[in-house]
């Protein structure tokens, strides 16, 4: 579904030339849930922009569904990124004068949202959250509304950059189960330097220096 072919991205400041991705060759099938492991600095967070869209390399080509997503216009790759794909970042950013089932409907389009919502919070365990707003909740709360609302919108992939770095380990497992769990048909690329919380991945690939670690 999505591939990078020697993808690359460069970060040029002054005269330092930082890598943060180099000469990235790997691909994401429908349904899989991969895992992106390496140490703080690596180009963790850098490869999950590539692979989403968010970023566009500065060498090598991103394709997706067979499409190079440099080629798509600016509307088509904020489209890919508002139907096709979802976001959890590793702090759990909640629009503060919206209610927790408010700030999950966000993520979805259809007339029925909030219902959509409502739902969701209640297979995550926050039957009786919803109308209480972020400051009411506590840290491992918030990042479940953050699922949901990456869930909403039936997304084909969704992308988790170490969305368990601000939970204790109990609450991180917990996050990491239920984005597993009700992804649905959808693909779910994580990055953390936890191993322990890439146990249900199909795959985990390495990064290093903004390198690929080959296997075996
Ligand atoms: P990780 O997520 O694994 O911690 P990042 O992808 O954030 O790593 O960063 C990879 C490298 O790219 C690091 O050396 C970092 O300093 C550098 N980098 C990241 N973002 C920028 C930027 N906007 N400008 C310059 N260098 C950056
Ligand atoms: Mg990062």
């Amino acid at each position: 579904m999505i591939e990078a072919k020697q993808a690359s991205l460069l970060y040029a400041e002054q005269s330092r030339e930082i890598y943060a991705c180099k000469a990235i060759d790997m691909a994401v099938t429908e349904g899989e849930f991969v895992g992106i492991l390496g140490p703080s600095g690596s180009g963790k967070s850098s490869l999950l922009y590539l692979l989403s869209g968010l970023k566009t390399p500065t060498s090598g080509q991103i394709l997706v569904e067979g499409l190079d997503i440099a080629t798509l216009t600016d509307e088509g790759r904020a489209k890919l990124r508002r139907r096709d794909f979802s976001f959890v970042f590793q702090q759990p950013y909640l629009l503060g004068y919206l209610s927790a089932r408010e700030n999950v409907a966000i993520g979805c389009d259809a007339p029925d949202a909030l219902q959509r919502a409502d739902q969701l919070l209640a297979k995550l365990g926050l039957a009786d959250k919803g109308n209480r707003f972020p400051h009411e909740l506590s840290g491992g709360e918030r990042q479940r509304v953050c699922v949901a609302r990456a869930l909403v919108g039936q997304p084909r992939a969704i992308f988790a950059d170490e969305p368990t770095a601000a939970l204790d380990h109990t609450n991180g497992e917990q996050v990491v189960a239920l984005l597993n769990a009700h992804r649905g048909s959808g693909a779910l690329v994580m990055v953390t330097h936890d191993p322990s919380m890439l146990a249900a991945a199909d795959r985990i690939v390495r990064i290093t220096d903004g390198e690929l670690v080959r296997e075996g």
